[in-house]
């Protein structure tokens, strides 16, 4: 591409062209257009980033954690001063409805605060062991962590990684995922203003194969952390393993809605469709599988049915929108195919699927879709669709709904509706799944971990667990026989 750049690589807390002079551009989802041209990183820049990210390494991994929270306290703050031009990106970018991108910078300035508060709270221990002397473990930094992420909340994904990759003392070589570039680069830009040294955080857009692949390929990168779908992950576990790396994996997911006959099917109907079509249904936790039991199941799709045909699809800046367009076109091609697919193998369409066209034809909307006729065996109940499709699928007793649940190689997410508080414990521990919320969407929270099961992912973010997941485990005995 000939554009001008406007937007560049930050290596060692500069920003700047990519050393071949590649660039791409980024559109704008809700309108189709140009929106920024971004310089495209090859191996030359990863090798840069990662040496100045080894670089970085041997100041900020060696500050005690007290000192590296006040930084992170500092970078929280400016983010929050931030915080409206942050969203504006994101909503721009990824199409997400501005009320969305709000919320996800809030929960971005709370976690970047957990870490910098629970870093000094995160500490090995003395150990009795059967000779005189002390023995000890200490937790220290992995080194320079690579991260690699995907374009559906490009700056939530990221920061739930780089929050406490960085207050662990480690450095960071970040690739985001193409379509979605714009936010992390400028939040990055803080976390240098902040006090972080120059080279702790590098962010080098580009290819998958070629910047992802050189970043988990290269001998001085400790760990790989990725969100993506399955397929690139389980590559990305092979290729970590020549170096035998630390690798963390938040993949796809098929997830579940399970709803019982005494669950307040009103309630259910008015706020489980939320649990799939927010961000257009481009959420690895999108319970894409609404498995209801039959004797209440003709009340709740008309109730979903109806909420989901009233969800406000609209341009994202608009604060009244709750639905965007999904984030490109190819997308929601594979998305109508998927639907096409399910109508081939029987199902039927109750609500949406369409494009809404007027205002909103050049962008890349579709409306939230109802598939009732479903079994779990049909494609779109199979496949991670990662866009706004439900399918219905009606079961009888228990063990059929917990037997449907679980047949799926994914495990990521899941809702539970239930009023009965034996079974609420007891399908929550049966269903396979990493998280799961009972009688609510809610299931992430800063404080709690999160990851999947199965073919979901391996490892956990969020909570005192991705500290774990950000550390190396010393032991140490000094003798005093
Ligand atoms: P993707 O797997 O296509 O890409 C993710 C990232 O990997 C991108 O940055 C991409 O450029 C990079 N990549 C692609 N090929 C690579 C390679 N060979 N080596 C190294 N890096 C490579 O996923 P996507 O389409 O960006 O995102 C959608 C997927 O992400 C869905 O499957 C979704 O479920 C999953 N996801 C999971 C979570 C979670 O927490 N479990 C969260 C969000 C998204």
């Amino acid at each position: 591409m000939s554009t001008t750049v406007t937007e560049g690589l930050l290596i060692a807390g500069e920003r700047g062209e990519a050393a071949e002079g590649r660039s791409f551009e980024v559109l704008n989802p809700a309108t189709g257009t140009h929106l920024a041209t971004v310089a495209e990183a090859g191996v030359e820049d990863v090798n840069r980033a990662v040496a100045a990210a080894v670089t970085a390494y041997q100041q900020w991994g060696a500050l005690s954690p007290v000192t590296r929270g006040r930084t992170m306290h500092r970078f929280a703050n400016l983010v929050e001063e931030h915080a409206e031009q942050l969203a504006l990106l994101e909503c721009r970018n990824v199409g997400m409805p501005i009320s969305d991108a709000r919320g996800q910078l809030s929960m971005i300035i709370d976690v970047i605060r957990y870490y910098a508060g629970a870093v000094d709270k995160f500490f090995g221990n003395t150990v009795p062991v059967e000779r005189e002397g002390v023995a000890m473990t200490f937790r220290e930094p992995i080194g320079v962590v690579g991260l690699i992420t995907p374009w559906n909340f490009p700056l939530n994904i990221a920061n739930w990684k780089i929050a406490p990759a960085l207050a662990a003392g480690n450095t960071v070589v970040l690739k985001p995922a193409s379509l979605t570039p714009l936010s992390v680069l400028r939040y990055a830009e803080l976390a240098a203003e902040a006090g972080l040294p120059a080279g702790a955080l590098n962010v080098v857009p580009g290819p998958g194969g070629t910047v992802g692949g050189a970043l988990v390929a290269h001998p001085d990168v400790g760990k790989i952390g990725f969100t993506g779908s399955t397929e690139v992950g389980a590559g990305i576990a092979r290729a970590a393993a020549a170096t035998i790396k630390r690798v963390t994996l938040e993949l796809g997911g098929k997830s579940a809605c399970v709803v019982f006959e005494d669950a307040d099917i009103e309630k259910v109907g008015a706020l489980a469709p939320f649990a799939v079509f927010e961000n257009c249904g481009q959420d690895c936790c999108a319970r894409s599988r609404l498995i209801v039991q039959r004797s209440v199941k003709d009340e709740l799709v008309e109730r979903y049915a109806a909420t989901t045909a009233a969800i406000r699809v609209g341009m994202p800046e608009l604060p009244e929108t709750q639905v965007g367009p999904m984030i490109s076109a190819g997308q929601r091609d594979t998305v109508e195919g998927y639907i096409a697919t399910g109508l081939a193998e029987g199902a039927r369409i109750v609500t949406g699927g369409d494009r809404p066209g007027g205002d909103l034809e050049s962008g890349f909307f579709l409306r939230p879709a109802v598939l009732e006729d479903v079994t779990n065996q049909m494609t779109v109940a199979r496949e991670e669709i990662f866009g706004p499709v439900v399918s219905v699928i009606p079961f009888d007793t228990e063990e059929q709904a917990i037997a449907i649940a679980n047949d799926t190689p994914y495990g990521l997410s899941g809702s539970l509706w239930t009023r009965d508080g034996a079974r609420q414990l007891r399908v929550a521990r049966a269903m396979r799944t990493g998280v799961l919320g009972v009688n609510t969407n809610s299931s992430v929270f800063v404080q709690m971990p999160f990851g999947g099961y199965k073919q979901s992912g391996v490892g956990k973010e969020l909570g005192m667990h991705a500290l774990e997941h950000n550390t190396e485990l010393k032991s140490v005995f000094i003798s005093t026989e």
